[in-house]
């Protein structure tokens, strides 16, 4: 059977070869988890470091954001404007093409273990969660992207070994809901309107899953923070102790 599965792959590949989801040349056999070819993944830039969500200014560890009121920090190990990441990013949420979810959780995790030491700060144990789509949008989209996301992550975090060694983290998703719809973010005018539209949209629908417990909040990018904000808000106000908002890219 496994040998019939195996042909099976290889005339699969050879119909449909696996192309670079940045440059769509072929990619070769080691380039295919990632989907990615090794020139495009050589041009990528990782941050380093955590960030204030408010200011976007990189923390110095202990990792206390710099601006107060801010319940969360940023880890992110891309900026938006990279141009191989934009692309990526825009293929698995306008295109569902749910296999850009691969590289960005394989980067994700492996700027996590880069970082010293999100373990040293007594952090061992962290609760993974997807920010949650409004239902009708991901009936249309036919996924979340950012549960696809801490899916890879949760694959990834298993098979890569990096320089620190990453806390336990595993996904609890339905913890939370998209109760209300929002009009776009982009087309709010100010940073308050920008959190007033997003206000109340969300719910907790389990909250003995977030009382006392670190949380990794997951999402494809970080813009203005709005969101990101009120989910923080929110699972603050349900006892949740450390959140890490962890995002492919920043803007
Ligand atoms: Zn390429
Ligand atoms: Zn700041």
């Amino acid at each position: 059977m496994r040998g019939f599965c195996e042909l099976i792959d290889a005339i699969f590949d050879v119909v449909f070869p696996p192309i670079c989801l940045s440059c769509e040349t072929i990619v070769g056999e080691n380039e295919k988890t990632l989907s990615l070819c090794t020139s495009c993944r050589s041009r990528l830039k990782t941050t380093s470091g955590f960030f204030c969500p408010a200011c976007g200014r990189r923390l110095p560890a202990p990792h206390v954001p710099c601006h107060g009121g801010v319940q969360f920090v940023l880890a992110a190990p891309f900026f938006f404007e990279d141009p191989v990441i934009r692309k990526i990013i825009h293929l698995l949420k306008y295109s569902h093409i749910k296999r850009a979810a691969a590289p960005l959780a394989f980067f994700i995790v492996s700027y996590l273990q880069s970082i010293t030491s999100i373990k040293d700060a007594g952090y061992d144990d962290f609760v993974m969660i997807p920010t949650p789509l409004h239902s009708s949008r991901e009936r249309r989209r036919g996924f979340n992207q950012s549960l696809l996301i801490a899916q890879e992550m949760e694959k990834f975090s298993k098979i890569l070994d990096g320089e620190h060694r990453l806390p336990n983290f595993r996904i609890e998703a339905g913890v939370l809901a998209r109760v209300r719809k929002t009009a776009p973010q982009i087309k709010q005018s100010s940073r308050a309107a920008r959190a007033e539209n997003v206000r109340g949209c969300f719910a907790i629908r389990d909250a003995s899953k977030i009382a006392g417990r670190n949380i990794f909040l997951v999402d494809d990018v970080f813009t203005s923070g709005a969101t990101m904000g009120e989910l923080a808000r929110l699972l603050k106000t349900n006892g949740a102790k450390k959140i890490i908002a962890i995002v492919a890219a920043k803007a």
